[in-house]
């Protein structure tokens, strides 16, 4: 197989952080403390991917954000700092012991106000949304919560972005699992189902990048 991919090593990848990374204020605090106070600190976003997020929110002129899957909150850190002082982040989980390692530092970097934390299932928030009349007026939308439920995001999403807004969903590689058809558990049978919709839905255009576990990336048309 020819391909230019390369080999994602540590080195490499210290090499990228040490000529690339801004960190937005207490990022570092923040990791420290999901380490110290939680037993999943992979879940939280690396920073390469939160950078990458910051960047595209920038990009856009994004001012009104959904996050689906908050965790400690560190993805939030990234998007409410690049968001600017008038955005706002709808961020939607359903864990109060989690969100509350987040919000501190939140508040310390100055980002809390921007932050509309909602905890519910995310599918009752976003259907609130749209029921309160905020249909096509978000410009950008990062899943990364229980991928079982990400076919029923992605349209109850779709309806709130306004066109040209985008939609990230991470961990959409899997760490390879999904390009192994002897992994038939319902997560990975649900990435897939969502990667081949996505591949061909007219709504949408879309890139998917190696980057971190996957970012599949759709732009509503
Ligand atoms: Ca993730």
């Amino acid at each position: 197989m020819n391909h230019k991919s390369l080999d994602y090593t540590p080195e490499i990848r210290n090499y990228l952080l040490g000529t690339s990374l801004r960190k937005p204020p207490f990022l570092d605090e923040l990791i420290a403390v999901t380490h110290e106070q939680t037993d999943y600190p992979i879940m939280a976003t690396d920073p390469e991917q939160g950078q990458f997020l910051a960047f595209l929110i920038k990009s856009i002129g994004a001012s009104r954000i959904i996050e689906i899957g908050v965790f400690t909150g560190v993805g939030t850190l990234w998007m409410a700092e690049a968001t600017g002082e008038k955005g706002k982040v709808v961020a939607c989980d359903l864990s109060e012991a989690y969100t509350s390692i987040g919000r501190p530092f939140w508040e310390k970097a100055g980002v809390a106000e921007r932050i509309d934390l909602r905890l519910a299932p995310a599918l009752d928030t976003l259907r609130e949304l749209e029921a309160s009349g905020e249909t096509e007026s978000f410009d950008f939308c990062y899943v990364d919560a229980d991928k079982d439920s990400n076919l029923l995001y992605y349209e109850a999403v779709l309806k709130l972005l306004r066109p040209g807004g985008i939609i990230a969903f991470d961990n959409m590689l899997r760490r390879g699992q999904v390009a192994d058809p002897s992994y038939v558990d319902k997560e990975n049978l649900v990435i897939r189902e969502l990667s081949a919709k996505l591949h061909h839905d007219p709504r949408v255009d879309v890139s998917f990048l190696p980057l971190c576990d996957g970012v599949y990336l759709a732009r509503k048309r």
